[in-house]
């Protein structure tokens, strides 16, 4: 099975050191694009989930390694992602290989990402916020506006990895997660029935965040103390508390979004 494959920890490390294996069109509904493996899960892996169990098939690219982390390596990094992906139930996870803090929004980033896009052929990507405290998040936001926007035109012209011309696609929204920096929200999704299981994946990558379990001699950093995860937990129950619900993941988009009938909204007391 793909899943397994794809989520087996040795052959992702394996795969995540090249640029990935393009086999065959994969479909998904739902893409997360971000630049650090850990942004998703910080970001929108509620999302992830609650759609999942709604039937829909689900996700990652991660633009780089994260190797320039302060902790871990990108081995152990590419272990957690993967145990991560796991627990989100991913159909899919791959990583692009991009330089951590180096990688630019120019052509050469812009065709590798439509490539992705084009591959999984989505209807909705989450992508990070175009504005953060790490100067990476806001340009992976701008480098994946772009992208998904160029991905649609039919003259922008990408080979997949076995050498045959790709179909052009865009995905029909583009919903940029809030991350770090607390930004009004456009919409907010209840996730409370999947928090504690999005907890377990922020969890999983136990050399970045607060972990009893690893004990590397390391520095502390921003988001490695037991405070930071509490924050995560306040800054989930803030924008629940906006729409009535335990708990909720926050998104921006540009686009107008439409709707066909009141019965997706949350309606309880606020
Ligand atoms: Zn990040």
């Amino acid at each position: 099975m793909h899943f397994l494959k794809k989520c087996d920890p040795r052959s992702y490390v394996k795969k995540s050191r090249f640029a990935p294996k393009i086999k065959s069109k994969m479909k998904l509904d739902i893409l997360a694009i971000a630049v650090h493996p850990d942004d998703v899960e910080l970001g929108c892996s509620g999302t992830l989930m609650m759609e999942r169990a709604n039937g829909k098939r689900t996700g990652v690219v991660d633009l780089t390694r994260g190797e320039l982390g302060t902790r871990g390596t990108p081995e152990l990094r590419a272990l957690e992602a993967a145990k991560a992906a796991g627990i989100l139930g991913l159909d899919a996870r791959e990583n692009l290989g991009m330089k951590d803090g180096f990688f630019r929004n120019d052509e050469e980033h812009q065709r590798l990402l439509i490539r992705a896009i084009r591959k999984y052929r989505p209807e909705i990507v989450l992508g990070n916020a175009l504005e953060d405290r790490h100067p990476d998040h806001g340009r992976a936001g701008q480098l994946i506006r772009e992208a998904c926007f160029l991905s649609g035109l039919r003259k922008v012209e990408t080979l997949d990895e076995g050498g045959s011309p790709q179909e052009h696609w865009r995905p029909k929204y583009l919903f940029h997660f809030i991350q770090d920096r607390y930004t009004h929200p456009s919409f907010v999704y209840d996730i409370s029935p999947v928090f504690e299981a999005k907890l377990q994946s922020i969890r999983a990558y136990s050399s970045q965040f607060y972990s009893t379990g690893y004990e590397a001699d390391e520095p502390q950093t921003y988001i490695s103390s037991p405070e930071f995860l509490n924050a995560i937990i306040g800054r989930h129950q803030l924008l629940g508390k906006m729409i009535g619900v335990p708990y909720a993941e926050g998104f921006l988009t540009e686009k107008v979004v439409g709707v066909r009938n009141f019965d997706a909204f949350v309606q309880a007391d606020t």
